[in-house]
Formats: structure tokens, C-alpha cells, sequence
């Protein structure tokens, strides 16, 4: 199974720019920013180059510390890329907040990472790579509103390339109502919507939400056995995070995922990694997660990637493109 998981051309459409880094591309970046004989490296490494949950919580801090540089943002999301295409990922679509430091202005932020973008194409041409500029809730709704701003005027001649705005952030923090207004903005501009919605316990917060409608649901951890027939009816696909969801706890284990309960209701889902490097997996992992968990067929992986295909915000030709690539391996092992 891990296999023909690993050679299925996935499709991602659930990452965290700066939380997609793995180790190795960690090590890497901090290589070529610091130099690998460096006294800050080697004080970073023995922090933080180490498998388990307090150091992936400690590593967001350190990737922030590494991007806040032009040049560190840039490798960054050429890494990222990296990660994406030697895993078989086809298709990924990056999320990111739009920073600003003494080294780059918001503007600047997503220019550095569109021509990163365009160069790893150079790289890894069979990696199709899409951007959703991310609203952070915790941050103030001037800042949503400049990102929002800048997505749309960028994405008027890169329209191939900015296709959606991610709504994320501690969920516990901010209003959605205050960033219904600037979202509306986005989607009146013909941006999609990713938003991350019952990460948490909210039903009050879910429900505004649902009656103001998004493209596709993040993680929907608490979303109810209604919510979820809503989602089924409006064709929302649920944005499964696994190893995210059981590592940091908002759901006890595997078995319990509600993954489980989508499946059961046959309503629309995706699988996906949210943050690979934080957490320490790969899209080839969750799907293995799932296929472990759930008894997925290898027929079922192959639907579950056509239905990912579908929920892209690529263009009609590249949903095109990337079934007749699933079909292809499909067919050469004949499934
Ligand atoms: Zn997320």
C-alpha cells in the first residue's frame, strides 16, 4: 500500500507554507542562510532538529526566524516545493500569510514567494503549484484587509497562480463576523475560499460560516451530523488533517477521527497535511493513515485523490490534466 501510495500523483490542498518545511529542508535552509559550520546552526540543531512534539512546536518559531529574510522566504518556498514533488504531489496549493519585517513589506512578501514559486517550476515541472494568500484571524482586520487588497490586485495578472484566500489562525482568537466583510470582497473578485471553520468547538461560529458559504471546509473537527449533511448538500468538501488533528489534540486518536463520520455520511472530503514539516508527515502518510485506519481500498485512495482533483481551484484543463495522470497510474496497475 505505502507504494502505491507514494507513487500516486496526489493532490494537496490543505498546506501551511511555513509549516511544510521538512527536517531535512530545515537543515538545508539553515545551511545556506547561517553556513553549516556556523555557531547559530549548530545552536538551532541541537534545539530543534529533533523528532518530537515539543521541538515541532518550537521549529514554527525557528521557520519564522529563517523566512524573515528575502532570500531565507524565497529557499523556503522552493523547499517547500521540493518536499511536495518528491513525495508525488502533483498539485499543491501553498498557503501563506503575508508577512512584514524591516526586510520586506506585505507586498514584497508575496512577490518574493510568487517568483519562488515560478522558479521551482523550473525545477519541478511536474509539480503544479497554486497560491492562497492566508488571513490571520488573531491579527487585525486592517492587515486582512491589506492582504485582501494586494491578493486581488495581484491575482489580475496572476490569475493562473493566486487563485483563493485562506481564512486560519489560533481559532480561539478574533471574530469571524469582523472578517466576513473583507472575504465577501475576495469572492465578489472571483478569489475562492479556503476557510478553516469548527477547528474548535463553536457551533455559533460554524453556523455564521455555513450561511456565508465557502468553497472549501478546514479541518471541521466539530462540525455536527447536520453541518455535515449541509456540506454534502452544497458540494463543501472537509479538509481531513490527520496527524495535525490527533498531535495537536483536537481530536484523542485515529480511530476517532471524524474522517470516519464524513466517510460514513458520503459527504465530500479531501486529505491533506496542513503543516508536513511541523507535524512531522507527508501527504503518502496521511493517505496511509487512512487507508490503515478506515480499511481503505487502494480503489478508494484513488477516488478520494479524483475527488481532491475536482475540489482544486485549478482551471477545468488542469483538473483535466491531473485525472488523466491519476487514470494512467490507476490503469498501469490496473485498479
Ligand atoms: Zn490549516
Amino acid at each position: 500500500m505505502q507504494q502505491f501510495l507514494k507513487g500516486l500523483p496526489k493532490v494537496e490542498l490543505h498546506a501551511h507554507l511555513n509549516g511544510s518545511l521538512g527536517i531535512e529542508s530545515l537543515r538545508d535552509l539553515g545551511e545556506r542562510l547561517y553556513g553549516s559550520t556556523s555557531h547559530k546552526l549548530l545552536e538551532l540543531s541541537a534545539l530543534r532538529f529533533q523528532k518530537n512534539l515539543d521541538a515541532c512546536f518550537e521549529s514554527f518559531k525557528f521557520i519564522h526566524e529563517l523566512t524573515s529574510t528575502a532570500e531565507g522566504l524565497r529557499f523556503a518556498t522552493e523547499l517547500a516545493v521540493r518536499d511536495f514533488a518528491q513525495d508525488n504531489v502533483q498539485y499543491v496549493e501553498l498557503r501563506t500569510t503575508p508577512k512584514e519585517n524591516e526586510n520586506y513589506s506585505r507586498r514584497d512578501y508575496l512577490q518574493i514567494v510568487i517568483d519562488a514559486i515560478e522558479k521551482a517550476k523550473e525545477k519541478y515541472p511536474d509539480t503544479l503549484v497554486k497560491l492562497l494568500p492566508s488571513i490571520n484571524r488573531t491579527e487585525p482586520v486592517a492587515v486582512a484587509e491589506e492582504t485582501v487588497s494586494l491578493a486581488v490586485e495581484l491575482a489580475q495578472s496572476r490569475s493562473d497562480l493566486i487563485v483563493g484566500i485562506d481564512l486560519s489562525g489560533n481559532p480561539a482568537h478574533g471574530k469571524f463576523s469582523d472578517f466576513a466583510p473583507i472575504l465577501a470582497r475576495a469572492r465578489e473578485k472571483g478569489l475562492k475560499l479556503a476557510i478553516h471553520c469548527a477547528e474548535i468547538d463553536n457551533p455559533s461560529e460554524v453556523k455564521e460560516m455555513l450561511q456565508f458559504g465557502m468553497s472549501r471546509c478546514g479541518h471541521g473537527t466539530f462540525l455536527s451530523p447536520e453541518d455535515i449533511v449541509l456540506l454534502k448538500q452544497r458540494n463543501i468538501p472537509i479538509e481531513c488533517c490527520l496527524t495535525s488533528n490527533v498531535k495537536s489534540g483536537t481530536v484523542p486518536n485515529l480511530e476517532e477521527h471524524h474522517l470516519k463520520r464524513i466517510m460514513e455520511a458520503d459527504a465530500p472530503k479531501v486529505i491533506s497535511t496542513d503543516d508536513s514539516g511541523i507535524f512531522d508527515t507527508t501527504l503518502t502518510q496521511e493517505f496511509l493513515l487512512a487507508a490503515e485506519t478506515f480499511g481503505l481500498t487502494h480503489k478508494q485512495c484513488i477516488e478520494l485523490t479524483l475527488e481532491a482533483v475536482n475540489h482544486s481551484f485549478a482551471s477545468d484543463q488542469e483538473q483535466k490534466e491531473m485525472a488523466e495522470r491519476v487514470a494512467k497510474y490507476a490503469s498501469t496497475l490496473q485498479i
